[in-house]
């Protein structure tokens, strides 16, 4: 299978702005931002969707939200207050196939997160 496009950013082979590292993840800057403030943490195990976490993984799960909140210290805005998200498969909206949380601060955000009607499917 090729790599994702996350993948080729923990490899240096597409520049992003790398915000922290360490063994385990990568954070960097969402190109497309939608708050002040928002990167995306990401584990270097390319895992693509929260249901193939397997249960050897939690440690994993655990780091990305441990990072966010590290990093949300480091940048000074962790007593204001952030969100984290992470959007599983296309009900989710889930475009890239690589699990990553997504971390929005700076601004007081909006809940729920969606503005059209409720509708079931099928
Ligand atoms: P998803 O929709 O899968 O939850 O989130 C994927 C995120 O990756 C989106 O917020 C999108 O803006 C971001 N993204 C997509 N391509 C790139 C890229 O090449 N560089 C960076 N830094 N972010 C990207």
């Amino acid at each position: 299978m090729s790599d994702t496009l996350f993948t080729r950013i923990i490899n240096r082979e597409i520049p992003a702005d790398i915000i922290y590292e360490d063994e385990i993840c990568l954070a960097f800057n969402d190109i497309h931002p939608q708050a002040p403030v928002h990167f995306l943490v990401i584990p270097k195990k390319p895992i693509p969707t929260l249901n193939d976490l397997d249960k050897d993984d939690r440690q994993i799960a655990g780091h990305l939200m441990w990072a966010a909140a590290h990093i949300a210290r480091e940048k000074g805005f962790a007593a204001d207050g952030y969100r984290t998200v992470m959007n599983c498969n296309d009900d989710g909206g889930q475009t890239v196939y690589h699990i990553h949380l997504h971390v929005l601060a700076g601004k007081p955000l909006g809940w729920p997160p969606y503005t059209e009607k409720l509708k079931s499917k099928g």
